[in-house]
């Protein structure tokens, strides 16, 4: 049958038709252990469901560096593994050192994060029917000062994102070098003015859809192939998704 895997649910879109099948939700293996290493390096054993905000928000209590980064992501350390959740120039990938899964058939596998290729929010682990269960993190001694700084940093990147609205980050991808970011590419080809049923483009950033009130997955998919036509005609560029279908066969 169908196996469905969801960790804060931060990142995904599901199917009007729901998930047939198996669903597994990560939401309750949420520990994390850490030990010390020489030259006061952090190890952090962390499982799947663990949100992400918590190890941050120790790193920052303890004064390790390292994850800044993931200020304001949302969601699970399995999820920000699967997509390599990131900001700026640093993402996932780079700071993990191993990863343990239950492969499709059932075995356990324990990963090198040498055997892993991370790519621009993607993982080769999103390949397959694998679930993530646990993975090892490396993190460097700092001035809490200067994890703080950092993170304050990374918080002010994001003034420009809506706050407090139900959206599931951004939808597409960037496109790459050369061209412009899919926000201001969607906001050029007018697509800040759409809206079916109560999912909404946001007014402040483009890339984001807003759910309103009581928006269906229907309405978010159709207005996502909306905006998605409408950039492709007033610039030739086809957006990848960065959100996550799950379920379908989407049209
Ligand atoms: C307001 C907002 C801002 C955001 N900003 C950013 C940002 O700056 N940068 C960024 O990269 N992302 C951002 N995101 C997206 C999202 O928060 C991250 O991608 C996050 O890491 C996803 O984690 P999750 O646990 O919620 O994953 P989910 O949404 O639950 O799942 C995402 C994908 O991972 C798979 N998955 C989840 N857990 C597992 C597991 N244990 N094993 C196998 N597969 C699994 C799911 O099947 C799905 O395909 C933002 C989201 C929001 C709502």
């Amino acid at each position: 049958m169908p196996v469905w895997r969801i960790g804060g649910g931060s990142n995904i879109l599901v199917h009007p038709s729901g998930l047939p099948g198996l669903t597994l939700w990560m939401g309750r293996m949420r520990g994390f252990s850490w030990r010390t290493g020489n030259h006061g390096t952090l190890f952090v054993e962390a499982d799947a469901g663990c949100p992400t905000r918590h190890l941050l928000n120790f790193s920052l209590a303890r004064g390790f560096s390292g994850l800044e980064f993931a200020t304001g992501i949302h969601g699970s350390i399995g999820g920000a593994l699967i997509c390599n959740a990131g900001a700026g120039a640093d993402s996932m990938g780079q700071k993990v050192e191993w990863i343990e899964s239950v492969e499709e058939n059932g075995t356990f596998r324990r990963w090198e994060s040498r055997e892993v290729s991370f790519g621009y929010r993607s993982s080769s682990l999103g390949e397959g029917d694998r679930l993530i269960t646990r993975c090892g993190l490396k993190l460097d001694p700092a001035e809490r000062s200067q994890v703080r700084e950092r993170v304050l940093r990374f918080w002010s990147l994001r003034k420009g994102q809506p706050h407090g609205a139900m959206t599931a980050g951004c939808v597409f991808k960037n496109p790459g070098i050369g061209e412009d970011p899919a926000g201001l590419l969607l906001d050029r080809s007018g697509c800040k003015e759409f809206r079916i049923g109560d999912a909404r483009v946001s007014p402040l950033h483009a890339n984001f859809i807003e759910n309103a009130g009581s928006a269906t997955a229907s309405d978010i998919w159709e207005l996502i192939r909306v905006c998605r036509r409408r950039v492709y005609d007033a610039t030739g560029i086809w957006l990848e998704l960065e959100v996550n279908l799950l379920g379908g066969p989407w049209e």
